[in-house]
């Protein structure tokens, strides 16, 4: 584009000299001055952020971390820095993995890697993050392109290929194995797999993956009808795995492609799919930054908003031979894991008295008992910063009754209770 308005000016110039009246200059001055205008505006809106080393905490309009680092700063999490040494693989980036995939690059996730064999078209408009400039583009490179406009230090990876293909699933195990990113790490070369595909066999493929590999990874899914959507952690060995419990109804053998009727299509809701995608998100942030409960299966209601919660065992007789293989190494390693995790909790209660909740309190706040009348008798609406009223009367005020008359009769045992309660009757 730039280039093009720089060829454009010069031809103007050019005409302009070539003009044997110079009467008609003016005209050809004023469209001089509208492609620099244009030059101007193409050159501000391809200006990218320069990458970051260290994220700061500095509380500056300029730094793109100073937010989440607060989250660090107010104690919700202990190492907001520990994000960049994380890499999330995302297996289809549409309505939902393209959102998922915008949050954690906002975030500063370390890397991603984005999974889907699909293009861009008019008919996605309905949902987030895709542009109508962008269709025509495979939905990786259309992405690639958006996230690292936002967030220049993400590191993406982009793979353009369908995991349900021989091919394509040697591709995704081989890339999810690569350590290069962070050679020191245990396991596979990524931290979270999310599943953000919209069939059932897309689905098995991620399961087979990640049993195989023993990979955490987390399951999203959003209704046919657009109104509710679900998120579920799987841990292999440890929660139900895809094949554990399946859906009750699957196609029955026949190619699941096959079944999707010409000009009949699902029906998708950008909302309903913001909001999957937010707790998949959410949750994908605690797991990793280790804050707050993971819920191990999250459903999602819109007509209702209900939120329904469940946990799943994994099942013994389970069809998937790597899932009952992953099953037999969690009970081999229950002694070790409750050994340390009594170790764990002797740790931290050592800690818990040792160490003041809060040692340094920076906005001198106190817990106030609220039984303890306020000192020197301060009605709340003195506390008010000057200028300010209340506009209704302070909730004090209504218990200011005037104190009940003591009872004047008053029963020493059930005995005489009785005796005034048969004299009541008698009358
Ligand atoms: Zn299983």
């Amino acid at each position: 584009m730039e280039v093009e308005l720089k060829e454009l000016l010069a031809d103007l110039q050019s005409l302009k000299l070539s003009l044997p009246d110079p009467s008609n200059r003016a005209s050809i001055d004023q469209l001089e001055e509208r492609v620099e205008r244009l030059t101007k505006l193409a050159n501000s809106a391809s200006l990218r952020r320069s990458k970051v080393k260290d994220l700061s905490a500095e509380v500056v309009d300029s730094n793109p971390y100073s937010r989440l680092m607060a989250l660090q700063r107010m104690g919700i999490v202990e190492n907001y820095e520990r994000i960049r040494e994380f890499s999330v693989a995302i297996v289809g980036i549409g309505g939902v993995g393209s959102v998922a995939a915008e949050m954690l690059t906002r975030c500063g996730i370390g890397r991603l890697l984005l999974y889907d064999y699909d293009k861009v078209e008019l008919a996605n408009m309905n949902r987030l993050f895709f542009r109508p400039e962008q269709c025509g583009m495979t939905k990786t490179d259309a992405a690639v392109q958006t996230l690292s406009d936002i967030n220049p230090d993400v590191v993406l990876e982009s793979y353009t290929l369908n995991i349900t293909t021989v091919q394509g699933f040697d591709t995704f195990m081989s890339s999810l194995r690569n350590k290069t990113f962070r050679p020191g790490k245990e396991g596979t070369g990524v931290d979270l797999v999310l599943s953000c595909v919209d069939n059932y066999e897309a689905r098995m493929a991620v399961n087979q993956a990640c049993n195989e590999l023993n990979q955490t990874w987390m399951e999203s899914g959003v209704s046919e009808d657009a109104v509710s959507g679900h998120i579920q952690l799987l841990v292999p060995g440890e929660t139900a795995c895809f094949a554990c419990a399946p859906p009750l109804v699957v196609a029955s053998g026949v190619d699941e492609r096959t079944l999707k009727r010409e000009g009949v299509c699902a029906a998708s809701l950008p909302t309903t799919m913001g909001v999957v995608a937010g707790l998949l998100v959410q949750n994908a942030l605690k797991l990793l930054l280790q804050f707050g409960q993971v819920s191990p299966y999250l459903g999602y209601n819109s007509l209702k908003d209900y939120f329904p919660s469940m946990e799943m065992k994994p099942n013994p007789q389970c069809s998937n031979a790597a899932c009952l293989e992953r099953q037999r190494e969690y009970i081999l390693a229950k002694p070790a894991r409750d050994a340390a995790i009594k170790a764990k909790m002797e740790v931290e209660a050592r800690t818990t008295v040792e160490m003041p909740l809060h040692a340094d309190n920076e906005w001198n706040i106190s817990v106030v008992d609220d039984c303890e009348p306020l000192r020197g008798d301060v009605s709340s609406s003195d506390a008010l910063p000057e200028g300010l009223t209340r506009e209704l009367p302070n909730a004090d005020e209504f218990h200011k009754f005037p104190a009940a008359e003591p009872s004047a009769t008053t029963f020493d045992d059930i005995e005489e209770l009785r005796r005034q309660l048969d004299a009541l009757n008698a009358d």
